[in-house]
């Protein structure tokens, strides 16, 4: 049976791969020092699904991490997990410049707050982050869209929610209650990590991964959104890769040319072997090689992040 697409609802959705718990949990295991597999209940599998309808992939069961999870990863990460500087900020900061009242949905410590002119309130639910904001005399409250959005239908002229969605089990009620928050004309800003950048040709990519992450999004996709809701996409915007990316992506393409060499691709999400190990090991080895000669190439791809600005139809 066919998973059903948790955008659009389809059932044309086909299983591009399976992705076993215990492999899973290792990764998380090597990488936060702690067992996460309590998150995954009594599953032992998940699938890696593709909804041909409207081009999301997805995983499903759509797995999201609990607010223990969200600490540990935090807490391992320390500054780097809610960056004060998105580069996506001043993109849309100038996008709304002539917004008179701003939403920020997952706002961290309101640190986009300080890109708009008009009011802002952004929503958020790790209660450091709020702390933190409060700190900064930003106005962030501890809640969730579908808390804020009883009392505040149609308040805002502006929506934003900025590397969310791909954490959330329910895209398409997500993107309903922001898009209820803002009076018809309203825009919805909208950045996920791109599926059309050097992030998809990542191996053993644990955060792009449940429960870290559960859906993924190409730009097909976001334009797509349009056909379920009553919105225009008026523009989208790539990031430009920037050195860490760049760094990345010459690991992948070492990996991959190691891979080539010896004959050994895969398609796997999650790949533990023995041989893949030892792929890992020769292509540390010749990454520097392989950002020396890409700095000088005109092959580099997008940065990680797009962003997709909506228009609320009237
Ligand atoms: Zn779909």
């Amino acid at each position: 049976m066919s998973e059903q697409c948790i955008l659009c609802g389809s059932s044309e959705t086909n299983q591009v791969s399976q992705v076993r718990i215990k492999d899973l949990c290792l990764l998380y295991h090597n990488y936060l020092g702690c067992d996460i597999s309590q998150e995954f209940g009594a599953h032992t599998e998940i699938s890696y699904c593709h909804c041909r309808e409207c081009d999301l992939k997805f995983f499903a069961p759509s797995v999201t991490g609990s607010s223990k999870f969200y600490e540990v990863i935090s807490s391992k990460m320390g500054p780097n997990y809610y960056l004060s500087e998105k580069s996506e900020y001043a993109f849309a900061g100038a996008v709304l410049q002539d917004c008179d009242n701003v939403l920020d949905v997952g706002s961290g410590a309101g640190h986009f707050g300080r890109y708009v002119k008009g009011g802002f309130t952004g929503l958020e639910l790790n209660p450091a982050a709020v702390s933190a904001a409060r700190e900064l005399k930003v106005n962030v409250r501890n809640e969730s869209i579908e808390e804020h959005l009883l009392q505040n239908p149609g308040r805002y002229s502006a929506v934003t929610s900025f590397q969310v969605l791909e954490h959330v089990a329910s895209p398409h009620a997500f993107i309903q209650s922001c898009l209820q928050t803002i009076r018809p004309g309203g825009l919805a800003v909208i950045s996920v990590p791109s599926e059309d950048s050097y992030v998809s040709l990542q191996e053993n990519a644990l955060l792009n991964m449940p429960p870290h992450h559960v859906s993924r999004w190409t730009d097909r996709c976001l334009k797509n959104i349009e056909n379920f809701f009553k919105i225009h996409l008026e523009q989208l915007e790539h990031e430009e890769l920037t050195e860490v990316h760049a760094a990345s992506f010459a690991g992948i393409i070492a990996r991959r040319l190691v891979r080539q060499r010896l004959g050994c691709q895969t398609t796997k999400l999650i790949d533990l072997s023995f041989r893949s190990k030892a792929v890992g090991r020769i292509a540390y080895w010749i990454t520097p090689f392989c950002s020396r000669f890409l700095a000088n190439s005109p092959i580099y791809p997008r940065g990680h992040s797009v962003t997709a600005v909506y228009r609320k139809l009237r």
